[in-house]
């Protein structure tokens, strides 16, 4: 029988051979870039591609703005993830002299705070996209920009794939996309789900990679106090609009520390609305030291990325987004609201819900 080859990736020739004659040059410094706020794909995916270019005999650096969430910790050789925060002369030094910088799982410089200035400054880099979010906001060398695509994990595996073949793909390298394709589908069950990304998850298993670990390692490895968190955050803080299809969160720094709050603690929570009946639209709005970050999560037809771009300078996918606010709790849950009536009255929460 044909293969169905439905939802394959159909990367660019040309941007193909660019990238094969750049890799093919003597060894490069090459940089990665993750985004803030690094999440399963972002770390995936570059750890993967990170780990097939020093392969190719290239130095590769991978750099973070800040540090990844603690449930990634075992991940392989996570630990040479260079944070910004942490080491910014060293970060900042080997983003200036690098030979190509790759711009992983990340639309634009503003996606990267602080460490963006030290890549500006860096005119001389070959600068590749490898990505899936929408509208990327810089122009790039070489550009792979595929907002079809479910994960950036999938988009490296495609590459992977076209440039060098599938004896390519290692225990190690496998280990990483497959928790990028896992964490951005949220475990198989978002857009997107095509016969081509159950194929490449195919070739990842036949790697021998451990699939329930690989899931038990990301998803039930959460602290005590995360567990009670979200007990509060669903009992307490999470409130309904518009007929409870709309639901929003959030958490002050008081708050966190009450629960002793790490990083990545809430992540998962704004998809937890989403499991109420017709709720189309979903916003978690969690306090920083000087703003407020804001995720959001939606249904079918209903658009978050265009919410997140006009109400809250941010951006991301159709049903996956996020933003910043620069307001008090108080104003920014107002100013929520009244975006939602907005929203709301010029259709913008027509037809998304799981059932009707
Ligand atoms: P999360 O809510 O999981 O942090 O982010 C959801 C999606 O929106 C991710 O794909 C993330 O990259 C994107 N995103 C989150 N915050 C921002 C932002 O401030 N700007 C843009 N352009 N995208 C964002
Ligand atoms: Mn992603």
């Amino acid at each position: 029988m044909e293969r169905n080859h439905m939802g394959a990736l159909q990367l660019d020739r040309e941007e193909l051979t660019r990238l094969q004659e750049l890799l093919s040059k003597e060894p490069l410094r090459i940089v990665l870039l993750a985004h803030t706020n690094p999440d399963g794909d972002a770390v995936g995916s570059a750890l993967a591609w990170a780990h097939q270019l020093e392969r190719l005999g290239h130095t590769v650096h991978l750099i973070a703005p800040n540090k990844y969430p603690y449930f990634l910790d075992w991940m392989p050789r996570i630990g040479e993830v260079i944070i910004h925060r942490q080491e910014p002369e060293r970060a900042e030094r080997l983003a200036e002299e690098a030979d190509v910088i790759f711009c992983m799982d990340f639309n634009g410089i503003a996606r990267l705070e602080a460490l963006g200035e030290a890549i500006e400054r860096n005119t001389s880099a070959v600068r590749v996209l490898i990505d899936h979010h929408l509208q990327p906001s810089e122009p790039y060398h070489i550009r792979f920009s595929h907002p079809e695509s479910s994960s950036t994990a999938f988009l490296v595996y495609t590459l992977i794939l076209e440039l060098f073949g599938r004896e390519y793909l290692t225990r190690e390298i496998a280990e990483c996309l497959y928790v990028g394709m896992m964490t951005d589908t949220g475990n198989f069950s978002f857009s997107f789900l095509t016969p081509a990304l159950y194929r490449a998850v195919a070739d990842l298993a036949e790697t021998g990679i451990d699939i329930p670990t690989l899931h038990n390692s990301v998803y039930n490895a959460y602290s005590p106090q995360r567990a009670r968190l979200f007990g509060y955050v669903i009992h307490r803080k999470m409130k309904f609009l518009k007929h409870n299809t709309v639901a929003y969160m959030s958490l002050t720094e008081e708050e966190m520390r009450r629960y002793y709050f790490q990083q990545g603690d809430s992540e998962g929570f704004v998809n937890y609305p989403l499991t109420v009946g017709k709720m189309k639209m979903s916003a978690m709005f969690l306090q920083h030291h000087t703003f407020i970050r804001i995720s959001l999560r939606s249904r079918g037809d209903v658009d978050v990325n265009l919410f997140a771009r006009r109400y809250f300078e941010g951006g991301g996918h159709k049903n996956a987004a996020g933003g910043k606010s620069y307001l008090s709790m108080e104003e920014t849950i107002e100013k929520f609201k009244a975006a939602v009536e907005e929203f709301a009255a010029e259709g913008g929460l027509k037809g998304g819900s799981n059932n009707g």
